[in-house]
């Protein structure tokens, strides 16, 4: 840790922080990383306040060495001790992620070393998409959370929550959060360990019972854990930004499993279906990565769906649009994903070229018993059908589901039902079933 004698005083206002200006001009002239410049060291002496509650603040301290009090004033003027922080601990978090004013009062209860992070440098740092800052922020939310649950706690059972449960929680908070950091290192290299791999779960003609696509979903052989499910890494993935490597090589490995799965069976019209995630989007280059992808692979664009969910569409933005019609140019195809179970309307269907709607697993395993999920599939349904939309039904479990799709001229399903995900050598093998069915027939 670097010493700045011109900031390592006792917090008298006046040092409390550098014009955020001069020191980075001064940084980028001395040739220092401006944002390790902007980083203020503070020493506090025992007893001293280190924030005022209700005042506004902008920044928040990362404690060196030395033990803080935290404690919240009560209407009556009274004070209670909330928590207590050592080091390696965020104080002051909440002034950094929002603007609101100061929800506790923070008191060094020793000789306390600070290093201040400024609303500014926390600013640039998520805008410079470091992977550590998305679980950071993670870990701000999450205290962020805590410490309206605890000012809660303060005003409803004040008094009942002691001081050793609320360290346990943090305990338990931080070791969730080290947890995180930990799996997203080891997931940093698992593309390059080829420790990922993809399942192909098909898609089914209903009426002919014919398999005419597949999904490619992705699997993570952890060195320890062994086979880990999606939904255990894949949000750690969008959080830390990873997955925009790894939905790389997904793409690259479906074009792959695509090509030798027409050369295997001659069956030139089979696609594949990738999930992408918002993260994915950030890059404006990503629709040209993806031909230059598929001319290397030998792929035509419309044998390629793109899955992308409601949420990334909700959020309006001007480049998700532009790359999306970007793909559409190319003639790949666009299907929402889990349909149904955001908050879609029309006007949002209409400003993006969507080709595919996929009917979410929950209306399709409700629907044979409840008529509001009978309902929404069929204003799905009817819905596609007036935009000249394809429909895939997810998540089919029994022939019940089947019939009642079938009766309502669904075309397209996917589910336990007709296969669960399988390898490619299984893909393959299905295929060639159906081929020799197909031919003895
Ligand atoms: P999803 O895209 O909605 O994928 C469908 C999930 O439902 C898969 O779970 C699949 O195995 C499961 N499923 C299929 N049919 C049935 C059924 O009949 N009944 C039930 N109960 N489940 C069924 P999986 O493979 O565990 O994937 C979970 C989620 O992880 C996916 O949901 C998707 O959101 C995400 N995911 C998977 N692979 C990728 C990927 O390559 N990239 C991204 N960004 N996300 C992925
Ligand atoms: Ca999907
Ligand atoms: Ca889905």
């Amino acid at each position: 840790m670097k010493e700045k004698p011109d900031h390592s005083a006792a917090p008298a206002p006046e040092t409390s922080s550098d014009p955020a200006g001069s020191a980075a001009v001064q940084a980028v002239v001395s040739g220092l990383d401006p944002v390790e410049a902007l980083q203020v060291e503070k020493l506090y002496r025992a007893g001293e306040v280190i924030m005022l509650q209700d005042e506004p603040g902008d920044c928040a301290y990362f404690v060196q060495s030395g033990r803080v009090e935290i404690v919240r004033q009560r209407p009556d003027g009274s004070e209670i001790e909330v928590g207590r922080r050592g080091p390696g601990t965020l104080i002051g978090e909440m002034a950094i992620v929002d603007d609101g004013p100061r929800s506790a009062t923070v008191r060094a209860l020793e000789d306390c070393r600070l290093l201040e992070i400024s609303k500014a440098d926390f600013s640039r740092a998520v805008k410079n998409a470091n992977p550590i800052v998305g679980l950071v922020t993670k870990l701000i939310l999450m205290r962020y959370r805590d410490i309206l649950q605890r000012s809660e706690n303060v005003r409803e059972f004040a008094g009942v929550t002691t001081m050793l449960e609320q360290q346990e929680r943090y305990h338990a908070e931080e070791s969730r959060v080290l947890d995180a950091v930990r799996m997203a290192n080891e997931f940093k290299g698992a593309v390059a360990r080829q420790e990922l791999f993809l399942e192909y779960q098909p898609f089914i003609q209903i009426d002919t019972g014919r398999v005419i696509g597949f999904e490619a979903l992705m699997r993570w052989h952890h060195p320890v854990s062994g086979r880990m499910r999606p939904d255990l890494f894949i949000p750690m993935a969008e959080d830390t930004g990873l997955i925009v490597e790894a939905t790389r090589w997904a793409f690259r490995e479906s074009c792959k499993t695509l090509k030798r799965l027409i050369t295997h069976t001659g069956d030139s019209a089979l696609f594949i279906s990738v999930n992408f995630s918002a993260q994915d989007f950030d890059d404006p280059g990503f629709p040209d990565e993806m031909l230059f992808i598929l001319h290397e692979t030998g792929i035509h664009p419309s044998q390629i769906h793109l899955e992308i969910t409601e949420r990334l569409l909700l959020r309006q933005s001007e480049q998700v649009k532009q790359i999306l019609l970007q793909c559409r140019q190319y003639d790949m195809q666009i299907a929402i994903d889990d349909f149904g179970t955001g908050y879609s309307s029309l006007s949002y269907l209409h400003q993006y070229p969507v080709t595919t709607l996929k009917i979410d697993q929950s209306f399709v395993r409700n629907m044979t018993s409840d008529e509001g999920a009978l309902g929404l599939v069929k204003s799905i349904l009817s819905l596609s059908e007036n935009m000249g939309l394809s429909i895939i039904a997810e998540g089919v479990e029994t022939q019940q589901q089947v019939d009642m799709l079938k009766s309502l001229k669904c075309q397209v399903a996917q589910g336990f039902f007709f296969a669960r995900p399988m390898s490619e050598q299984d893909a393959a093998r299905l295929l060639t079933m159906q081929r020799t069915h197909h031919d003895r027939a």
